[in-house]
């Protein structure tokens, strides 16, 4: 359905992979307006086909892949895509946003989204050019690595002049094609990597997806876009969070700092700081094994390593792959975890499901509950129960299952560290319990950054006291809604860091920014209040460029506000398709570990009060004691037709 908004290209296509049917998809600018694009856009789509009834793993299931507005528009960090399906993992939605190309290209075929369903008889990849959509047999490609699969598409997306077609890929390993359960998606070096999107599209018998084409992404203002970006552009690369940090050793620089601040998990969420940390830190990394930095197209930040394995440059691990696969399981060779990040993104699998479900194994044949040879620190035979995970072989076909499942069978729930079936990211929430309120009622399960990141208010870079749950349920609503509307729109979520202002990052010690540590937890009311009422922001914002840009590439008004409200609006969506399939607020927990068991034990207030800041949270957002929304919040929200009874 064609557009009167610039930043869409006006087309959605839907492809049935048992009938081989490609159709186009009707998606209407009012739409557009409520459900923006990205996770929010999907989560829209996969609400009018789920009545709660369907498997993950089944032909009523749907994988729905969009891009944003921004998505290819210019503005920096703008090449991002969402993959949202019903989770093989948890068994509700989860929503993937991913860097590499296949976004971009999507769009200069001139599709906004691919709305995937069926199953394919013979594995099968597909071809669209501009219009054009081709189904592939995919024989060839199937069990092969992720990088060679994709070596493989280049080859066949070979032109007569010997060159190969300008084109985005998206594609699984041999983890997708055996349905472990946290398979990812690749492209390029990117993945698509939580909630099992690879191993639905495995299920499907979808080896891979190309796209390419010659449309272009229509931007309304064209020219004050242009100038925009410069200056946002700018105000990225002199931010120290987007300018320095990230550019200089990406996520892996905060190891150093979660290890000060007791929240780098260590053994399996035992601990909160591990004596070898420096052995992983983002500075050894920096200094011994950075080659060059890389990044996502349009990006500034570029917060990509690349690094040497086995003789290739390939890209490094974050944050959450040297953490969980380093103090997680007690390894302290960086050398080990540069390999294992290599290997499991050849395999297409989640490095944070797939060590957090090895950190409990681990665990489990210590406590004697399952004998299963694995112990923490010894490291020498990972790489085969990787590989035998992938492959669904022995052991490994126990742990491609993840830990939820394996606490049901063997015991140890309280030490399986998951939300809604979904492991947990690498910083221990009992000392920041904003991210552990954020982690228990995200929508895809133990998610960070749907979870609303509060890490970053407190102790990675303001330094609110961590554990009060004071003012932590309104700022964690304010957080996940900014953030699933970046999402939404395509862009990165890193671009959020330089939402703080430059000098409270630069002088942590100054007055004023302690002022604002000490200050912040009791602002909880006015943040309320803005989250209540965002249309009184009815401005952008000096220091959050993103309002502007949308605006200039689409023609919508969107001043501060309303960019909260989309993001409320999208949020509440995916509870409210999620409570379809059963989630309420006896969904929103924590393993025992980290609710009942004080990580400090002198200091009893070194445990995440979860139920605490739950109530309020749930207050804050409009929603009855059963965590889901009330009347009032679906009509204040245009959510009404979204709401059904289950069946
Ligand atoms: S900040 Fe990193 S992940 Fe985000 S777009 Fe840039 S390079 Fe990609």
């Amino acid at each position: 359905m064609a557009t009167n908004y610039g930043g869409y290209m006006g087309k959605v296509l839907r492809i049935n992979l048992s009938t081989k049917e490609v159709s186009e998809y009707p998606f209407s600018d009012e739409e557009r307006k409520l459900y923006i694009g990205g996770k929010t856009m999907a989560a829209k789509i996969l609400s009018d086909h789920l009545t709660g009834n369907e498997k993950a793993f089944s032909e009523d299931n749907l994988l729905v892949i969009t891009t944003g507005p921004m998505t290819g528009s210019g503005a920096p960090s703008s090449s991002r895509f969402n993959i949202s399906t019903l989770s093989p993992l948890t068994g509700y939605i989860t929503s993937s946003n991913c860097g590499g190309n296949f976004g971009y290209y999507l769009k200069k075929a001139g599709l906004d989204a691919l709305v995937i369903s069926g199953k394919c008889e013979n594995p099968t990849w597909i071809e669209i050019q501009n219009d054009t959509v081709l189904f592939h047999e995919a024989d060839d490609l199937w069990g092969l690595k992720t990088s060679e699969t994709q070596e493989k598409l280049d080859e066949k997306l070979t032109m007569k002049n010997g060159r190969v077609r300008k084109n985005g890929k998206i594609c699984i390993g041999p983890a997708g094609e055996n349905q472990v359960l946290y398979a990812s998606i690749i492209s390029n070096e990117r993945v698509s990597g939580r909630g099992g999107t690879g191993a639905v599209m495995g299920w499907m018998k979808l080896k891979a997806v190309c796209a390419s084409g010659n449309k272009e992404v229509k931007v309304i203002e064209k020219e004050k876009m242009v100038k925009h970006t410069q200056k946002w552009f700018k105000y990225l690369r002199k931010h120290p969070l987007t300018g320095n940090q990230l550019p200089k050793m990406g996520t892996a620089g905060l190891v150093s700092a979660m290890q000060m601040k007791s929240i780098l998990s260590t053994k399996n969420y035992q601990y909160g700081q591990y004596d070898k940390f420096e052995d992983i830190s983002g500075e050894k990394l920096a200094e011994e094994y950075n080659i060059v930095n890389k990044g996502c197209l349009t990006c500034p930040i570029r917060c990509a390593r690349t690094v040497e394995v086995n003789g290739k440059q390939v890209k490094g691990p974050e944050l959450e792959t040297l953490v969980l696969l380093g103090s997680g399981i007690l390894n302290n060779d960086l050398k080990s975890i540069l390999r294992w990040n290599y290997e499991l993104d050849e395999l297409g699998m989640d490095t944070i499901s797939c060590a957090n479900t090895l950190s409990y194994a681990m665990e489990a044949n210590e406590k004697g509950l399952w004998d299963n040879g694995l112990v923490f620190s010894e490291i020498d035979d990972i790489s085969k129960v990787f590989e035998d995970i992938a492959y669904a072989r022995g052991i490994g076909a126990e742990l491609a299952l993840g830990s939820k499942r394996l606490a049901e069978k063997y015991g140890g729930k309280e030490f399986a560290i998951n939300a809604k079936g979904m492991e947990l990211a690498a910083y221990e929430p009992r000392k920041t319990v904003g991210l552990g309120l954020g982690y228990a009622v995200s929508n895809r399960g133990g998610c960070h950054l749907n979870g609303g990141y509060l890490v970053i208010l407190e102790g990675l870079g303001l330094s609110i006291d961590p554990t009060t749950p004071r003012g932590k349920a309104d700022l964690t609503m304010m957080f996940q809604d900014l953030m699933e509307m970046i999402s939404a729109t395509g862009q990165c979520l890193f671009t959020s860091y330089a939402f703080f202002p430059s000098p409270l990052m630069n002088h942590p010690n100054s007055w004023y920014t302690k002022l604002v540590n000490k200050i912040l937890p009791y602002c909880g009311g006015v943040v309320r209040f803005i989250n209540k009422f965002p249309e009184i922001a009815f401005f952008h914002l000096p220091v959050f460029h993103h309002t502007k840009a949308f605006e200039l590439v689409t023609g919508m008004k969107m001043p501060f506000g309303n960019y909260l409200r989309a993001g409320e609006r999208g949020y509440n969506l995916e509870r409210i398709v999620n409570a379809r399939f059963g989630v309420d607020e006896s969904k929103d927990s924590l393993p025992k570990r980290l609710t009942d068991v004080p990580q400090d034990p002198n200091k009893p207030e070194t445990k995440v009060p979860l139920e605490t800041m739950k109530k309020v949270y749930y207050k804050a957002r409009g929603w009855d004691e059963k965590g889901l929304p009330t009347k009032k919040t679906i009509e204040r929200l245009k959510l009404d037709g979204d709401v059904r009874d289950k069946g």
